[in-house]
């Protein structure tokens, strides 16, 4: 393990106090996170307007260490995604996803989730850790570099961050605070709030936390209209139930002075969740908060038990919300020949964790096949 300290995740203020701490100016933090972030460099000598007595200095106390790559992919549809490597063959999971003038990319925020929503193969693998800073950041970094750095007039392929990766954001609080923040910064990424979200499955005492911490898009995992069935699927109700849910929405979207509103992800599945009560059980639900809706049709997994509802009920379900006035959108799928569904990353990632061991073993005595988990190549 290096002792040097990794300039790659450190806030702005953080890396101006640690210029001064070695006897520097301030500005020359600036210098530096611009040849980090925009240029993507990792190598002191890179950075030529600095001095060499200074560049030797950085050598000696520090570094710019992203994660690894073990595996990269770039789809025919521009989809590109990065199995990232961090230590003790932990793994996680990044996707870019553009769309005409806007590119999305996808962050991961934890290794596996301790929430275990019944239908997301990130929640069967149980809870390993949290990433740091530089690990959330550091995806970004890796996939900017790709890209290469933005043209001369600025403009940058990664237009937004959607924080729906592995990983329950909110749960990793103080870090993905620290990483949207250099993400939002214009000399790490640039990226506007309004093309930042992140997305909670329902902490809500966080939820509160969030609006004094930083201000960026909210998206809540809602997925049921009704606590018998949130329960169930998204387990985390039980301890924040949709009243209080709901009023955190609500609350969020009053705290700023401009109009905004919720998204609202509902995963569709067949059979569960996408019947017309429950569409008009939303309906009645989202009344008073201020949202739009984004359903995903379930992305398949093996041994889930859960079906994605075909193309009419989907689109049936998504009418009956329009009528009622609510702003409801389908994701579609992209990247489909890499696997690479935003939200449904970690398929293919190694799991090792007790969870992933016993929903392995539940699967087997029902005398289903055990999905081999690896990284694909
Ligand atoms: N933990 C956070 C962010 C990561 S999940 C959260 O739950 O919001 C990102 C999104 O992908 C969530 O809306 C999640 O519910 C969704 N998702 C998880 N598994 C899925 C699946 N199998 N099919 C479709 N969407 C899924
Ligand atoms: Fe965790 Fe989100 Fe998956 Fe639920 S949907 S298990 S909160 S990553």
């Amino acid at each position: 393990m290096s002792s040097k300290v990794n300039l790659l995740g450190m806030t702005r203020p953080q890396m101006e106090d640690f210029f001064e701490s070695i006897g520097e100016k301030r500005f020359r933090a600036h210098q530096v996170m611009k040849w980090i972030h925009f240029f993507g460099a990792d190598d002191f000598e890179a950075m030529t307007n600095l001095g060499k007595a200074l560049r030797a200095k950085l050598s000696e106390t520090a570094e710019i260490r992203g994660p690894k790559v073990a595996l990269e992919h770039f789809s025919n549809d521009g989809t590109r995604k990065w199995v990232v490597e961090l230590d003790q063959g932990n793994k996680v999971e990044t996707v870019f996803i553009p769309d005409g003038k806007r590119g999305t990319l996808c962050v991961s925020s934890q290794v596996g989730c301790a929430l275990d929503c019944s239908f997301c193969s990130t929640g069967k693998q149980g809870f390993h850790r949290d990433l740091t800073v530089a690990e959330i950041i550091g995806q970004m970094w890796i996939a900017q570099r790709s890209f290469g750095a933005p043209d001369n007039r600025g403009i940058r392929n990664i237009t937004n961050v959607v924080m729906m990766g592995m990983g329950e954001p909110l749960l990793n609080f103080e870090n993905v605070i620290s990483a949207m923040e250099l993400m939002k910064d214009d000399l790490g990424y640039g990226v506007a709030k309004k093309r930042l979200t992140l997305s909670t499955s329902g902490v809500v005492p966080k939820m509160y936390e969030l609006y004094d911490r930083i201000d960026v898009a909210l998206a809540v995992s809602l997925h049921a209209p009704n606590d018998a069935l949130r329960d169930v699927l998204v387990p985390v109700n039980k301890k924040y139930p949709l009243s209080e849910l709901m009023a955190a929405c609500r609350e969020y979207v009053d705290k700023f002075p401009d109009t905004r509103r919720v998204t609202m992800e509902y995963v569709l599945i067949d059979g569960v969740n996408d019947k017309y009560e429950h569409a008009e059980q939303l309906i009645e639900l989202l009344q008073n908060v201020p949202s739009k809706i984004n359903l995903i049709p379930f992305n398949p997994f093996p041994n889930s038990g859960y079906k994605r509802p075909n193309g009419m009920r989907i689109k049936a379900f998504q009418d009956r919300l329009m009528k009622a006035g609510f702003v409801t959108t389908i994701r579609t799928t992209r990247g489909d020949d890499i696997d690479a569904a935003c939200g449904q990353l970690v398929g293919k990632v190694q799991d090792r964790t007790r969870r992933s061991a016993q929903w392995q073993a539940k699967v087997a005595a029902k005398g289903k096949k055990i999905p081999v988990q690896q990284t694909g190549s």
